[in-house]
């Protein structure tokens, strides 16, 4: 009779290829250096309010913490940057257009990724011949990814705190699975950032403080996506035309300036999500914002968050017309009448008395 199948580290990574990840590997449970950083930034102040990731301290110190019996952690690197159009033209007279993060203009990583891992996990227990617990996160469970990905060999943890990977970059979503297999684990991502300061550098709020260490309060990325109230009035002018996240601290990085494209029509940007103008997506009622949005990441924003966003946005363009229209009443809008966009609104208003700073213009020979 055959000896009982043994999973092995290479049969994982071969079968999370197939299942479309494009990086699988695995890292050893341990007491890492790196997470034990965690106390001392929030302890900083660092997270603002997303005190939830204070309520799970404990856990995200130690994913034995989660699962007792964990013995590794397989982590997944998918890369999501897609097709692009070309660069906004600033070309006077067409209409400003807003940003949005490149993870977040197609459809929900949550959604797709969760489903793969399943599959992966599903697999692994119709091979093993031991029976294992497991666990699969996307960006939902308290876990250091980052910390797992770059001692699981993906790469490592670069100053403007994304994983980055020396030949597909930081465009990656990670997701991974806490095992109590003892699969092999692979060698530790070494640290390739050298003597560059350029994520460091190019953020427009100094929210990377020092390297590798982010403080969410400036954060364009939190204070678009994850803050709930009120944009403080020092961080507005810095949004610029952020609708949605920032991808600035990796759009510099020279790991990213020949980014793998992914062929996955996942990533792909959605109509209406790709250098949106400002004006329309303002104009949209808020039914046509919550199909628009329906599976996508951008969901977490909340109506009124996006409304706060895009009023903050045309106010930092300058643009008369888009301004204008912040002005006009509509039943179709319930969401702009929320009194935290209001007072946002009557904020941008306030400043078309201001210079005209630059900001991206949609192209001249857009389709949108
Ligand atoms: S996402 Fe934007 S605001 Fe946040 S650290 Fe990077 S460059 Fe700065
Ligand atoms: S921009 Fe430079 S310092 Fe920043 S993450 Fe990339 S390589 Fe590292």
């Amino acid at each position: 009779m055959d000896a009982p199948a043994v999973l092995n580290a290479e049969a994982v990574k071969r079968q999370a290829r197939t299942l479309g990840f494009d990086l699988c590997g695995i890292a050893p449970v341990d007491n890492h250096a790196e997470l034990s950083f965690l106390q001392e930034w929030l302890d900083r102040g660092y997270a603002g309010e997303m005190a939830w990731i204070g309520r799970s301290a404990d856990r995200r110190a130690d994913v034995r913490n989660v699962m007792p019996d964990a013995r590794c952690v397989i982590v997944t690197g998918t890369v999501y940057s897609g097709p692009t159009p070309p660069p906004p033209s600033g070309d006077a007279g067409s209409p400003p257009v807003g940003i949005i993060a490149r993870y977040a203009r197609g459809d929900d990583y949550h959604d797709v990724l969760t489903a793969r891992l399943d599959a992966l996990v599903s697999w692994m227990r119709a091979e093993s011949s031991e029976s294992f617990d497991a666990r699969a996160y996307v960006d939902t469970g308290p876990v250091q990814e980052r910390v797992y990905a770059q001692y699981g060999g993906l790469g490592w943890i670069g100053k403007n705190t994304c994983l980055i990977n020396a030949e597909l970059g930081s465009w990656l979503f990670l997701a991974e699975i806490i095992c109590s297999l003892p699969l092999e684990p692979d060698t530790q991502g070494l640290e390739q950032c050298g003597a560059c300061n350029k994520c460091i550098e190019a953020c427009p709020t100094g929210a990377l403080v020092e390297p590798g260490v982010l403080d969410s309060n400036r954060c364009l990325s939190y204070l678009t996506i994850e803050l709930r109230g009120s944009i403080a009035e020092e961080h507005r002018a810095a949004l610029g035309v952020h609708v949605y996240g920032c991808d600035i601290c990796q759009d510099v990085c020279p790991y990213n300036q020949v980014p793998p494209r992914s062929d996955d029509r996942a990533w792909h940007a959605r109509p209406g999500l790709d250098l949106p103008r400002l004006i329309d997506l303002w104009r949209r009622p808020d039914t046509e914002l919550l199909r628009l949005t329906k599976g996508s990441a951008m969901r977490r924003a909340k109506l009124t968050g996006l409304r706060r966003n895009l009023a903050v946005a045309i106010g930092n363009s300058g643009d008369e017309e888009a301004c204008s229209a912040l002005a006009e009443s509509s039943a179709e809008r319930p969401s702009a009448d929320d009194p935290m966009v209001r007072e946002h609104v009557q904020w941008a208003m306030g400043q078309r008395a201001r210079a005209k700073p630059f900001v991206p213009r949609a192209p001249v020979s857009s389709s949108q």
